[in-house]
C-alpha cells in the first residue's frame, strides 16, 4: 500500500495531507544545523537508569539549534501566500518570535516539557517545532539507533526525547515478530514487549485486545481492558513516515473515542 493509493480511498484526508506536505516542503527548504553526536560512554549509566537521551545532562545534546530551525520554519511558512485560519495563526507565532517574546532556547525547552512558555496556539507550535527539530536530530537519532541495546530499554517512553509513543508497529514474521513503539515527536522507533499495555502502571502482563477497522488492512486499534487506553498499531511495513505519522490514522482516534477508550498516546494533532 503506497501513500498515493491510500489517499485515493481516503479522500477526506486530502486537506490534512496537503497541510502536511506544505509543512514538509517548507521544512526541507531550511538549513539543517549541525548536531553533535554524544559521547555514548558518558551517557551509558543514564541510559541504564532509564533517562532518555535529550534530558540527560551527561549526554549533553544541545537542542537549541533545533529551536533556531523551528524559528526558520515559522518564518518561511509565515512569508508564504497561504491564507486561512492556520496561516493567520502561524503569522501570530512568527511575530511573537520576532518580538523576541521567546527565542530558540525557550522553544527547545518547551519541546522537552517546560511549561513556563505559554505561546498562543501551543499545539501548532509544538507540531511545527518538532517537525523542524526532528530534522536537526536525525543524525543523532540514527547514531543512537546504532548504539542502543534495545533489550536494555524496553520502556514505554521514547529513549530519545521521553515522550509517550504516538503509535506502534508490528514488524517481522512469527515467531520472531516484534512490536516497535513510534515517537510522534522526534521520530525514534524503539522496541517494546510484544504483549502488554505500555500505559498501565501494573506489571501484570495482560494482553491487549485488537480492534480491526473495516477497510483498513494495515491499521488497527489495540486497547487495554484494564486501563481503557488504546494504541494505534500499523500492522505493515514500508512507508513508515506516512503510516506512523499519526494524522493518517485520526479516524481511528474517532472510533476509539466513540467506544469510550482513552488516548494516552502523545499527539501533535488535536482532535
Ligand atoms: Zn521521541
Ligand atoms: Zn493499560
Amino acid at each position: 500500500m503506497t501513500p498515493d493509493l491510500w489517499l485515493e480511498t481516503h479522500s477526506y484526508f486530502r486537506p490534512l495531507a496537503d497541510l502536511s506536505a506544505q509543512v514538509d516542503r517548507a521544512a526541507a527548504g531550511i538549513d539543517v544545523l549541525d548536531a553533535r553526536i554524544p559521547a555514548w560512554e558518558d551517557y551509558r549509566s543514564d541510559f541504564f537508569a532509564g533517562v532518555p537521551l535529550l534530558p540527560s545532562a551527561d549526554a549533553a545534546v544541545d537542542l537549541e539549534p533545533g529551536g533556531r530551525m523551528a524559528g526558520a520554519l515559522l518564518e518561511r511558512l509565515a512569508s508564504g501566500t497561504s491564507s486561512g485560519l492556520l496561516a493567520a495563526e502561524i503569522r501570530v507565532l512568527d511575530e511573537e518570535l520576532r518580538r523576541e517574546t521567546w527565542g530558540s532556547r525557550r522553544i527547545a525547552d518547551f519541546l522537552l516539557g517546560d511549561e513556563t512558555l505559554r505561546p498562543p496556539f501551543p499545539g501548532l507550535l509544538r507540531y511545527l517545532a518538532w517537525t523542524a527539530t526532528a530534522r536537526f536530530l536525525r543524525p543523532v537519532v540514527n547514531a543512537f539507533d546504532g548504539w542502543r541495546d534495545e533489550e536494555r530499554w524496553l520502556r514505554s517512553y521514547c529513549p530519545t526525547c521521553g515522550s509517550l509513543p504516538a503509535m506502534a508497529q508490528l514488524v517481522g514474521t512469527d515467531p520472531g515478530r516484534l512490536r516497535l513503539l513510534s515517537c510522534g515527536c522526534c521520530g525514534t522507533r524503539w522496541r517494546y514487549r510484544r504483549i502488554g499495555c505500555p500505559f498501565c502502571k501494573s506489571a501484570d502482563d495482560h494482553r491487549l485486545s485488537a480492534l480491526a477497522i473495516e477497510g483498513e488492512k494495515y491499521l488497527r486499534i489495540d486497547y487495554c481492558q484494564s486501563c481503557r487506553a488504546y494504541l494505534k498499531t500499523y500492522n505493515g511495513e514500508g512507508s513508515e513516515t506516512f503510516f506512523l505519522a499519526d494524522w493518517t490514522s485520526l479516524h481511528l482516534d474517532v472510533i476509539a473515542r466513540d467506544r469510550g477508550l482513552k488516548r494516552l498516546a502523545n499527539s501533535l494533532y488535536e482532535l
